[in-house]
């Protein structure tokens, strides 16, 4: 108990700013996590309202944009958002000063630039207020992994590189960091070592990131209870292997640059969306608001009045349910990520496949260390492998007449083997990688 009242007195300190708000706001979502729907339902549209007003009042974006009044007697927050266009990332370029805040006593706002996995990056600025609810929402989406504050975490970053002030930071927070990119020769003789001195109690990063440690260790060889994985698709047999090798319980998290902070795993397997600070919409072909079947993610960020995102298409698919979890939590449900619009190769004959049809049909690949498939053209594919065995060309001969099935007769895949993938400038890894600017999915 001391020792918990030490590690929160820390992070006060230590956490960065607006860590005590974040104390704070994470005393109020542990409490509202378990409110009735009907509450949370009210305090969203109180929210949406109160970003409205600031949105009209002081950002000139959306005083050009809004200029009647919105029906909102007696409608939900969604069908206030339902009469508004979209935001798309395009119009965050464009409008990127507009869509600032001029409002005297929000000062301050901080930057994020997003990788641009899917061409130019993104910059969004976000208010300190707003960060603090941000901090608050990990620290509870944490918490459903029973990772407290001040638990050794060990970090796989894209960047690696930790300033001298940052490692006494980590230092005093008990946390570590490694670089994702760090080849087979340095996880051997460096992060691996390091990691078993450290014994972490978890450890997080892209799930490739992990995978690639993963290979290079005997299962169990170093027991990590909580695995925490963000910023790629996760797919079923990935959460296996890591479970499998570091003996703990795979935790999904789900946000971005642009938006944190979006879903978290609950330890009954749901990804709860963080609903007192964010709305996820689901986008049929039409527009239309849907509810468990897979559409465009649309997001709304109740806590950033610095820079409103309302209505904003981050780009991915999946799909939300009204089902009641089982862990008593009566947040959204995010039932699935279905990854990037662009993330699909589609064929000759109009189909569509994306990440999920490949990483399930192709889980059981022994001399293929990974893979990816590029679209070049419509009857391109270029499929880049890394060998792992003098099997390798049976099994790509396989997978290029699995997929030349699929995808109709006009389009060639092409087998490329390379010594290892390209990243995105975030470090991540995509398994598909769409024609830019080709027809979204649905
Ligand atoms: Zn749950």
């Amino acid at each position: 108990m001391l020792e918990q009242k030490v590690k929160t007195s820390l992070f006060r300190v230590f956490g960065g700013q607006g860590s005590g708000r974040a104390l704070a706001v994470r005393k109020e979502l542990a409490v509202s996590q378990y409110w009735p729907r009907a509450e949370i339902d009210t305090y969203q549209r109180t929210r949406l309202m109160e970003l409205l007003d600031i949105a009209v009042q002081s950002c000139p974006y959306y005083r050009r944009l809004i200029h009647d009044p919105l029906k909102s007697d007696g409608v939900s927050a969604r069908e206030v958002l339902a009469q508004l266009p979209l935001l798309y990332k395009a119009d965050v370029r464009r409008h990127w000063t507009e869509l600032q805040t001029r409002r005297r006593d929000i000062v301050r706002l901080q930057c994020f630039q997003t990788g641009g996995s899917t061409g130019e990056p993104l910059r969004v600025c976000k208010d300190r207020r707003g960060l603090a609810e941000v901090s608050a929402s990990i620290l509870r989406g944490h918490s459903w992994a029973e990772l407290q504050l001040g638990d050794r975490t060990a970090s796989i970053k894209a960047h690696g590189r930790v300033s001298r002030l940052g490692k006494l930071r980590q230092a005093l927070l008990n946390a570590v960091s490694f670089s994702s990119c760090a080849d087979q020769g340095v996880l051997r003789a460096e992060v691996i070592p390091a990691l078993k001195q450290f014994r972490p109690r978890c450890i997080t990063g892209y799930p490739t990131s992990l995978l690639g440690l993963a290979s290079e260790l005997r299962p169990r060889e170093i027991v990590i209870p909580i695995i925490l994985v963000t910023g790629e698709m996760l797919f079923q047999h990935q959460r296996t292997t890591l479970e499998d090798v570091f003996g703990g319980q795979v935790f999904q998290y789900y946000g971005s640059n642009e938006v944190s902070g979006i879903a978290f795993q609950c330890n009954k397997g749901a990804l709860h969306v963080t609903d007192e600070q964010v709305i996820v919409e689901i986008l049929d072909e039409a527009g239309q608001q849907v509810w468990d079947r897979v559409g465009r993610i649309v997001l709304t960020d109740l806590r950033n009045v610095g820079m409103p995102l309302i209505r904003y298409e981050i780009g991915d698919l999946g799909s939300i349910t009204r089902e009641i979890c089982e862990c008593g939590r009566t947040l959204t449900v995010i039932k699935e990520l279905q990854g990037r619009t662009q993330d699909v190769i589609i064929g000759d004959n109009g189909v569509q496949l994306s990440g999920v049809f490949f990483a399930g049909r192709f889980r059981d690949l022994k001399y293929v260390r990974s893979y990816q498939l590029v679209q070049k053209d419509p009857t391109l594919v270029q499929l880049n492998y890394v060998p792992a065995g003098d099997g390798a060309d049976a099994e790509i001969s396989s997978m290029i007449r699995a997929i030349g099935e699929k995808l109709g007769c006009t389009v060639v895949v092409q087998p490329v083997p390379c010594d290892e993938l390209s990243l995105t400038r975030a470090g991540k890894t995509r398994l598909v990688v769409g024609l830019v600017g080709g027809p979204a999915p649905i």
